[in-house]
């Protein structure tokens, strides 16, 4: 893929070290403000300054009252900032629905940003099931969209996973660019076919019927039906067994051109990888060297060889 512009995500402000925090802190993320700006444009939004709350502020929560989960001081509950803050949510992300966000990172825990496991307080106990007033609007009005919060970013697989999402997504809407058409989706699903045997077989299948139906719908219900389908496929994780599958898909291609010996040696480095003893890149390479020595047009076109730049090193610890 080539990228010719930063990938566009939301970011909760405090994870890339604006000190816009209840106590005057931040809350700075070193992989999502330094080790990957590179190649990332953020759109930087604190809700809880957005809908006035000064810095320093006294610290908020969520609390069961009568019918809703509202957002309350901690120290005073009749200071109760919920219809504020679905307003603002309601207002900002609609003005984010604009901007082709490709992906959003939120603050963990947060009862604006967190995206699960928030406490949710309830006559001295808490549970830990809500979800951040904010980040809730985000999730239901773009239920496309890779959200992921702060924390999780230190798991490599969770990493690896929100990233390629997040590229696979700005790959589809600089396809798109000049005006979306079945054309255009069909050409972008081929390339990815190969990612999404990876990540799930089976919306592999389903977004393949999809486009094969392609003129049931309107370009703007194709267009929707196809984005959904490929985020939802892509949140699976593309595990050693599915990424083993692909890798003797593509070994397949290159039966004819490869003596015993080296039939014998791919097969046993994708072993070894099925295996847990090296890392996807060592049969990626491989294949990657037999593609140059041999060419063939569609696997060259196949985003699974290179999701994101190889400069992220990503794929190391996989
Ligand atoms: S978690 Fe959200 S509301 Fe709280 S400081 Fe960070 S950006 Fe602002």
């Amino acid at each position: 893929m080539e990228i010719t512009k930063k990938v566009k995500i939301g970011v909760s402000a405090c994870v890339i070290g604006e000190k816009v925090r209840f106590d005057s802190g931040h809350k700075m993320n070193r992989f999502v403000a330094n080790e990957i700006k590179e190649y990332f444009d953020y759109v930087p939004v604190c809700p809880e300054v957005g809908i006035g709350l000064s810095v320093p502020r006294p610290t908020i929560r969520l609390m069961y009252d009568e019918e809703r989960i509202a957002l309350v001081e901690t120290k005073d509950a009749s200071r109760d900032y919920t219809d504020k803050m679905h307003a603002f949510s309601d207002a900002k992300v609609d003005e984010l629905m604009g901007e082709q966000l490709c992906g959003y990172v939120v603050c963990a825990k947060s009862p604006t940003c967190g995206m699960e496991r928030v406490k949710v307080y309830k006559k001295g106990h808490a549970d830990t099931n809500g979800v951040g007033l904010y980040t809730k609007t985000l999730m239901e009005k773009m239920p496309w969209l890779p959200v992921e919060e702060d924390g999780r970013l230190q798991d490599p697989i969770l990493k690896e996973n929100f990233i390629t999402r997040a590229f696979c997504l700005h790959d589809f809407y600089q396809s798109m660019e000049g005006g979306v058409t079945a054309g255009k989706i069909v050409a972008f699903h081929s390339r990815y076919k190969l990612t999404l045997m990876a990540h799930r077989t089976e919306s592999y299948r389903e977004l393949g019927r999809l486009v094969a139906n392609v003129s049931k719908y309107s370009i703007e219900e194709f267009f929707t039906l196809y984005r959904q389908g490929l985020m939802d496929a892509l949140k699976n994780r593309a595990d050693r067994k599915n990424n083993t599958n692909v890798l003797m898909h593509i070994q397949g291609y290159f039966k004819k051109y490869l003596d015993k010996d080296q039939k014998a040696e791919l097969s046993e480095i994708i072993l070894q990888y099925r295996e847990g003893v090296l890392p996807l890149l060592a049969p990626l390479t491989l294949l990657k060297h037999y593609l140059n020595q041999y060419p063939d047009e569609y696997l060259s076109q196949q985003q699974f060889f290179a999701p994101y730049p190889q400069e992220l090193r990503l794929r190391y610890g996989l």
